[in-house]
């Protein structure tokens, strides 16, 4: 129910009762932690985005581009000289080759392109298997795509239970979304893994959407593998990637969708009427971060190394059950020593501790309520700060 719905004088307007697809799922909670985190001044561990500054080389090309009058709309899909840069890079280190002028579309981060892919290729009533646990957006996204959810669960150790994974797809089966390395658990879905779910794609027609977007952040030697670079999904998979985490720009809102060309065609139709396109003077500044050395990769990944250590050593000292993660930067955690469902659990870290976490039941459709996560991705200070506070626990 609408809390504002009515004024009190009578009969609340019909716009505010008439059930919309809005009703169908919940405000985003991570984004929510953040308001509550903002409220109650507390260390904000909830949603992934860094409270370091990105590579100072971005910022000044971001302000160049400004003053060189890069202002107006870009081509709808992406500035040409992004989408060439985006198919040299894909073409080294995810071993895929797209066409930058037919296969490459750019859009309003990886939000957009997985809202796009979505609205892309689901006929309402289409079945999308969505593996449990996953990012809270792929909920709403298959709600207002009007796909049907098929959740799989990941067995405890993380890996896949290849019959409970067989029997969710069926001859409705349009799509699976794969996220890897994924969030909340940091699993990096191995090459044999993901040949399985690709065999699955390939013997039910269906696509795989694949979100990427932590494909740097990988540890202890785990290797990102694209699924769209295995045999036969080249042309069922759609690619989506972002600069938000790997450049740390989260807030420039410019990621991208790889896919053949009769899957880009569909996506760009899409994409055109929901954004018109992404940032124009950021998608030159991203040009500039595709120009980094990759040394800045192999940097980027140690020093989430060494936070996602302090993080681990503070949340083991004050109790918290919880794996080094993968990948990604997040530490998933166990809470049920603690005696409280998540979201009292996580309202009380808020309020006493003054450290923001999300509560875990937002990464399932049913379950979650022992799990608690945290993001890593601070600065050292930050983290410090944070696990001192949470030791008063
Ligand atoms: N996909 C996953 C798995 C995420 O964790 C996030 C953000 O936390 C996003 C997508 C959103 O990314 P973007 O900023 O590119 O829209």
């Amino acid at each position: 129910q609408n809390k504002r719905a009515g004024t009190g004088k009578g009969k609340a307007p019909f716009f505010t009762t008439h059930p919309s697809r809005a009703d169908t799922f919940t405000e985003s909670v991570i984004r929510e932690m953040t308001r509550l985190a903002l409220k109650h001044n507390a260390i904000n561990l909830a949603q992934g985005f860094p409270d370091f500054p990105c590579p100072p080389g971005l910022k000044t090309a971001a302000c160049e581009a400004v003053k060189d009058d890069i202002n107006q709309y870009a081509i709808t899909w992406g500035a040409k000289d992004l989408r060439e840069a985006l198919a040299r890079r894909v073409k080294t280190f995810n071993r895929m080759t797209f066409n930058p002028e037919t296969e490459i579309t750019v859009t309003c981060g990886s939000t957009e392109a997985m809202m796009a892919s979505m609205l892309a290729i689901i006929q309402p009533g289409d079945e999308v298997v969505v593996p449990e646990p996953f990012y809270e957006n792929y909920g709403p996204d298959a709600q207002i795509s009007g796909a049907a959810p098929r959740y799989v669960p990941l067995t405890d150790d993380l890996s896949i239970d290849e019959e409970k994974w067989k029997s969710v797809f069926s001859k409705k089966t349009r799509a699976i979304i794969i996220n890897t390395p994924n969030n909340p658990t940091g699993k990096v879905f191995s090459k044999q893994e993901l040949s399985f779910i690709a065999d699955l794609c390939i013997e039910h027609n269906a696509v795989a959407i694949t979100d990427e977007i932590y494909e740097h952040i990988v540890y202890d030697g785990h290797k990102h593998v694209s699924i769209g670079s295995l045999p036969g999904m080249e042309d069922r998979t759609i690619t989506i990637g972002s600069f938000s985490k790997t450049y740390s720009v989260t807030g420039w809102r410019v990621g991208y969708a790889l896919a053949d060309a009769a899957l880009t065609d569909r996506i760009r139709k899409i994409h055109d009427f929901l954004t018109v396109g992404a940032p124009a003077p950021l998608q030159r500044a991203c040009v500039a971060a595709l120009d980094l050395p990759e040394s800045y990769y192999k940097e980027l990944a140690m020093e989430y190394d060494r936070k996602r250590q302090i993080l681990y050593k503070g949340l083991k000292k004050a109790g918290f059950a919880c794996e080094l993660p993968e990948g990604a930067y997040y530490l998933y955690t166990d809470i049920s020593s603690f005696g409280m469902s998540d979201t009292d659990f996580a309202r009380h870290l808020v309020e006493t501790a003054g450290v923001a976490a999300v509560p875990g039941s937002s990464f399932y459709a049913n379950g979650g309520e022992t799990k608690l996560r945290f993001t890593f991705s601070k600065k050292d200070e930050t983290l410090q700060e944070a696990c001192k506070r949470l030791e008063t626990l």
